[in-house]
């Protein structure tokens, strides 16, 4: 097998899958209130298309971690059916999926059962006229009830996604820790990247991750003696917890933009309608939907993704003076 490699030594195995770029919430530092200018339909990749790149993806170039987001991957009607295609490849992929929780409640034992190994819930705020204000939406319920259906389904750990903005939650970070501790989550703080629609995103304005550590100090965070690998978060142990299967609590933070890990890197990224992202922050993109719909043969498609990302630098370079934010938000790339 000839692996998806770059010219610095990496190699991708973590695929990141947009199955949509339609969103249920409009939080404000991702999207504008009215929404953005959907996919067309025709552009976006069938469910078959999608089983047929993640097949590729797994047993061509040696994929061993899916994991399906968006826009909000719950809206994508044959999630289901994606999940149980994945599930069915040799060897079988760990199968991983981002959602804001809405609508968890009624598909987490049919995902579990489909094969789903795990979840990662998105929820910046426990305040009900915070998360209003902040997403533009009163759906809070909703996602608090996905967490416990996630978890009694057996998706574990299931991990919470917050970003903490100035001015906005920036306090929350220990109640939010408080919370997932009671309930077994695993609580992770990502720092906020310059990927919203609106490009409003502002480096002075973010949250960073040595901020996000002090705020946590009353918890006595401890070095975590599991090393990092590849993952984007670095985590540290929560003194005197356990989570819900009894190993030590664990907090992380994704310091994206202070801590880059592009050096660890092992990902690729494949959108909604199809095109290979090397990168987050990539600015060119790679269009396998066309060589698909074009009579591409798998070899083809296996030989332009190695190709796709060959090309991969070796840094996100936010902090470079001619770093320029891509023209696709976060919710249509898949974050
Ligand atoms: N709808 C799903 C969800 O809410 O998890 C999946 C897509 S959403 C874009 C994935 C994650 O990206 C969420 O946790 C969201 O908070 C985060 N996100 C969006 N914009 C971001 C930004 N500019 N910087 C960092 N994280 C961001």
């Amino acid at each position: 097998m000839t692996v998806l490699a770059d010219r610095f030594g990496r190699v991708a195995t973590d695929l990141r899958v947009s199955l949509t770029d339609r969103c249920n919430l409009r939080c404000t530092y991702c999207m504008p209130a009215e929404g953005l200018a959907w996919l067309p339909r025709e552009e976006q990749l069938t469910d078959d298309e999608v089983n047929r790149l993640v097949r590729i993806g797994v047993e061509l170039l040696g994929i061993t971690e899916v994991r399906f987001t968006g826009g909000e991957p719950l809206l994508r009607r044959g999630l289901v059916g994606i999940i149980q295609a994945a599930a069915a490849l040799t060897p079988r992929p760990r199968l991983m999926v981002t959602t804001n929780g809405i609508g968890l409640e009624r598909m987490a034992v049919p995902l579990r059962e489909a094969g789903l190994d795990r979840i990662n819930v998105s929820l910046d705020t426990l305040d009900a006229e915070r998360f209003q204000a902040l997403t533009r939406r009163d759906r809070l319920a909703d996602v608090l009830v996905g967490l416990e259906a996630a978890a009694s389904a057996g998706l574990t750990p299931v991990k919470i996604n917050t970003v903490l903005m100035r001015g906005i939650n920036e306090d929350e970070a220990p109640a939010l820790l408080r919370f997932a501790l009671r309930y077994g989550y695993q609580q992770r703080f990502i720092e906020q990247m310059p990927l919203d629609a609106q490009h409003q995103w502002d480096r002075h304005e973010m949250v960073t991750a040595e901020e996000i550590l002090a705020s946590l100090a009353p918890f006595g965070l401890q070095a975590d003696p599991v090393s990092r690998g590849t993952a984007p978060a670095e985590t540290w142990l929560v003194p005197g917890h356990l989570d819900a299967a009894g190993e030590p609590a664990r907090v992380g933070v994704i310091g994206s933009v202070t801590r880059p890990f592009c050096g660890d890197c092992d990902r690729t990224r494949l959108t909604a309608d199809g095109q290979v992202r090397n990168c987050l922050f990539a600015t060119e993109e790679s269009d396998l939907r066309k060589l698909m719909r074009g009579g591409a043969s798998d070899d083809d498609l296996a030989e332009a993704w190695r190709v796709a990302m060959r090309g991969k630098r070796a840094g996100h370079g936010i902090d470079d003076p001619s770093f320029l934010q891509p023209a696709r938000p976060m919710s249509a790339i898949g974050g």
